[in-house]
């Protein structure tokens, strides 16, 4: 007998057919033993709906009262859930975030989960109950509803596992799982089995947004167990998605496992600047000051006491830097000039197996030149290695990675050999 927690997205909840579906599938669980604690989202659609009629009300709603509003989505799954589950013959509670005592910070629509009271829980629980916790929402130290942003009961999921030290969180989605690379690309893309916390949170942050990407930190932090798992299968189906583990448990990881890609991001180089200390902080600083992220940075050797800087920043704040950069940093530091470009894409190759085997990087260099794809900007860490390309050449390079590493085949022991 396991404690499983189950979270369900908002298609999953998306109308009473399906959320009699998801209470069938709790039944099958509790009937072979489980104890289950429930999670579900708002009926699809729902929290934008709300949304919406706050903001038919003004441009502008507080923070705390979009938070009562958005709630209420989520307190009506429970609800609904429950009585289907009663219907099912089973013993079922619903409790909202309050109910719980989800103590979040003060954050409205965008709060983090600061303790959870497990008494009722457990105690409900304990005498047979399934428990169904609403997801997104707990009450800040003065009594306050709260929010935990867009995708949040992911993130209340995986809390609920972690103070109840739950055996595994469930999140079933309307995906299967997660995937080497997005197939709407590379038709071949398969179905991981596992992917580590590390790898997935380079393949979430990078477009696979299938968790929140806070879910996913949090699980590592507390090492929660965690699946994604599809809701449009056969109540009885034994598919069991992706895992989502530790590198310890797991000697067969592949090598590379997955390719992450993005448009997000705009680059700008400052040319001519002299190689002397403080220029990368005259740089920085002032695109810094005015909140913009950096993500790659690049300095060439020097040449003549001068150099290139490069950098690159989310698209939307391009304009905003290139201006900084033309009225302050040009003329502050004497550079010869600032160069831009938005129409770039950065594609990575990421996994775990970068650690212990060497001419990854060269081998998709290799490949990119083979397509004829210049590479503008690299940058490298443990599990990951990324290059800006144009734009244009972005899915073609994601196939050709795809291909050059295999990952549409299953990884072999003999693949892992070092
Ligand atoms: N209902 C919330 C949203 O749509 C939370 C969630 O679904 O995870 O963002
Ligand atoms: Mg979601």
């Amino acid at each position: 007998m396991a404690l499983i927690v189950q979270k369900y997205g908002g298609t999953s909840m998306g109308s009473i057919e399906r959320i009699r579906e998801v209470a069938r599938r709790v039944a099958r669980f509790a009937q072979e033993g489980h104890q289950l604690v429930v999670v579900p989202s708002a009926m699809a659609g729902e929290t934008n709906r709300l949304l919406g009629l706050a903001r038919s009300l003004s441009a502008d709603p507080s923070p705390r009262e979009l938070d009562v509003i958005a709630s209420t989505g989520e307190q009506v799954s429970i609800g609904l859930l429950t009585v289907a589950l009663h219907q099912l013959g089973l013993k079922a509670r619903s409790y909202t975030g309050f109910q719980v005592r989800i103590l979040t910070d003060d954050a409205h629509t965008k709060a983090r989960i600061l303790s959870i009271d497990d008494a009722n829980i457990r105690g409900d629980l304990n005498d047979g109950n399934v428990v169904v916790v609403a997801g997104f929402q707990g009450i800040d130290e003065r009594g306050n509803i709260t929010t935990l942003g867009r995708g949040g009961s992911d993130t209340t999921g995986v809390a609920l596992a972690a103070a109840l030290k739950a055996d595994e969180c469930q999140i079933y989605t309307d995906v299967d799982g997660v995937y080497t690379t997005d197939p709407r690309i590379v038709p071949e893309a398969r179905r991981l089995d596992k992917v580590t916390f590390e790898e997935m949170l380079e393949l979430a942050s990078l477009g696979s947004k299938v968790l929140q990407i806070r879910s996913v930190e949090f699980a590592g932090k507390y090492q929660v167990k965690l699946r994604v798992l599809s809701s449009f299968t056969d109540v009885g189906s034994t598919d069991m998605g992706t895992l989502i583990t530790f590198e310890e448990e797991d000697m067969e990881q592949a090598i590379i496992s997955g390719i992450a890609f993005n448009r997000d991001e705009a680059k700008i180089s400052v040319l001519g600047v002299p190689d002397r200390p403080g220029i990368a902080y005259a740089i920085l600083s002032p695109i810094a000051e005015a909140n913009i992220d950096v993500d790659m940075i690049i300095q060439n050797a020097s040449t003549e006491g001068m150099t290139d800087f490069s950098f690159t920043v989310h698209r939307n704040e391009y304009r905003r830097a290139m201006d900084i950069l033309e009225s302050k940093v040009k003329p502050a530091i004497k550079a010869k000039g600032v160069v831009g470009d938005d129409r770039i894409a950065k594609v990575s190759l990421v996994g775990i197996g970068m650690r212990t085997h060497a001419g990854i990087a060269s081998k998709m260099f290799g490949a990119l030149a083979g397509e004829g794809i210049n590479i503008q900007m690299i940058s490298t860490s443990e599990i990951k290695t990324s290059v800006v390309v144009d734009e244009k050449y972005m899915e073609l390079a994601v196939r050709v990675l795809h291909r050059t590493f295999e990952l549409d085949k299953a990884p072999t022991q003999e693949k892992m050999k070092p």
